[in-house]
């Protein structure tokens, strides 16, 4: 409920807050290349962007909100609890305007040292209740730009535990959304979760389930994925299923429907029904992006793919794995990754850590696709492209 220390709406500062979101987001390639039906030609480069890429609905609330929150109180210290989005340069930039952050990258900004004249914003993956409750407590001035889409996730969670449904939640466990999705179960006494990351983790589930399992073993694979006094002879009996919002969707599907066949093989088809339950929770705007790559592969022929996103967003990953079935996909960071022709910084799938690609380039004629994750401004998609063609001598500017 919104007070004036608890806003979940803005303060209405839009139009102030308009100007430096324009110069610090906006790009006049990414608007040309919109309005030439998503693309580019640039000498013997051809640019052919996914239709739907970049900052979703959530990020852009979230972002607007915190340049708003610095416009409304300049004089007051402001927090946020840890990266609004995972765009390392969006970050940067808040930081750039003295938001500071409790993650504990920043010298002395502590949750311990809040008190009440101060401002923390909540990010659009939201925070774990304890957290929520604690900055309640300290009676800070809270601006919660928790994504709606994220609060609709949270409610399905919620009706499970009120039902005595355990949570089972694709998602990543570290993750600040699954770890906040996964404490909305702890709220109702004697609620329970179980995080599961991809198909691999869910035929140990599956096992269990049908009684095929090692109980000990079960236990310490998943044991930080896994709600307090979780014992699976009684958590895995019944089961509701979510999703992290930016699991890839076809994943998110295939686990849903492997575990109710192992209901149904345990409990038989009629008890099965009453025993299982799945609620689709990907967020409109993830699956929009990787329903736009998969039409854009389905109907270029392109050279490779560059994805641009943060390394450590749940969501570029996904484009990325899903451009990778059909073409060389890259995901890199920012423009800054592309150092030439001859020279491309990119994570690699399933890596932790960056390596060079070297002749990543066809030299003459190439077909180059873009997309970008949901936490991706458009001036970094349009730097992207201003590099690549300056190195190979034509300007889009
Ligand atoms: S990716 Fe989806 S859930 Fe996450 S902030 Fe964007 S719209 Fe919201």
């Amino acid at each position: 409920m919104a007070s004036d220390r608890y806003i979940n709406r803005g303060f209405g500062l839009k139009q102030a807050i308009g100007g430096q979101l324009v110069r610090d987001y906006h790009s006049d390639v990414v608007e040309r290349m919109r309005a030439q039906g998503f693309r580019l030609e640039a000498g013997d480069l051809t640019f052919l962007l996914a239709q739907e890429f970049g900052f979703c609905y959530g990020v852009d609330r979230a972002v607007d909100y915190a340049y708003e929150t610095r416009e409304k109180f300049p004089d007051r210290r402001i927090f946020i609890t840890g990266e609004i989005i995972h765009n390392p340069g969006v970050n940067q930039r808040l930081a750039d305007m003295g938001i500071r952050f409790l993650d504990g990258r920043d010298v002395g900004a502590s949750f311990d040292g809040l008190n009440q004249d101060d401002v923390v914003i909540l990010p659009a993956f939201g925070v774990p209740a304890e957290q929520m409750t604690f900055l309640r407590r300290m009676d800070c001035i809270l601006v919660d730009t928790t994504c709606g889409s994220v609060l609709n996730v949270w409610k399905n969670v919620e009706k499970y535990a009120r039902e005595s449904f355990t949570a089972l939640i694709h998602g990543k466990y570290a993750h600040e959304e699954t770890q906040a999705t996964a404490s909305r179960a702890l709220m109702i006494p004697g609620g329970h979760y179980i995080v599961v990351r991809d198909m691999d983790e869910t035929r140990l589930v599956c096992a269990q389930i049908e009684g095929r399992g090692d109980r000990e073993l079960f236990l310490a694979r998943f044991a930080p994925a896994l709600s307090p006094g979780f014992d699976p002879e009684v958590q895995l009996g019944r089961l509701g299923c979510a999703n992290q919002t930016t699991m890839l969707s076809s994943e998110s599907m295939a686990i849903a429907e492997a575990v109710r066949q192992s209901m149904v093989q345990r409990w038989g088809a009629d008890e099965a029904a009453k025993r299982f339950r799945a609620f689709d929770t990907i967020c409109s705007a993830t699956q929009e992006r990787q329903d736009a790559v998969h039409a854009l592969l389905r109907e270029h022929r392109m050279d490779l793919m560059l994805v641009i996103g943060g390394y450590n967003s749940s969501n570029t990953t996904h484009l990325v794995e899903i451009a990778a079935e059909k073409v060389q996909a890259y995901h890199i960071q920012n423009a800054a990754c592309v150092d030439g022709p001859t020279l491309l910084r990119h994570q690699p799938l399933g890596g932790r850590s960056e390596a060079a690609a070297t002749d990543w380039l066809p030299e003459g004629v190439a077909v180059v696709g873009i997309t970008a994750g949901a936490s991706t401004p458009n001036s970094e998609i349009g730097k992207v492209v201003e590099r690549i063609a300056s190195f190979c001598g034509v300007a889009v500017a």
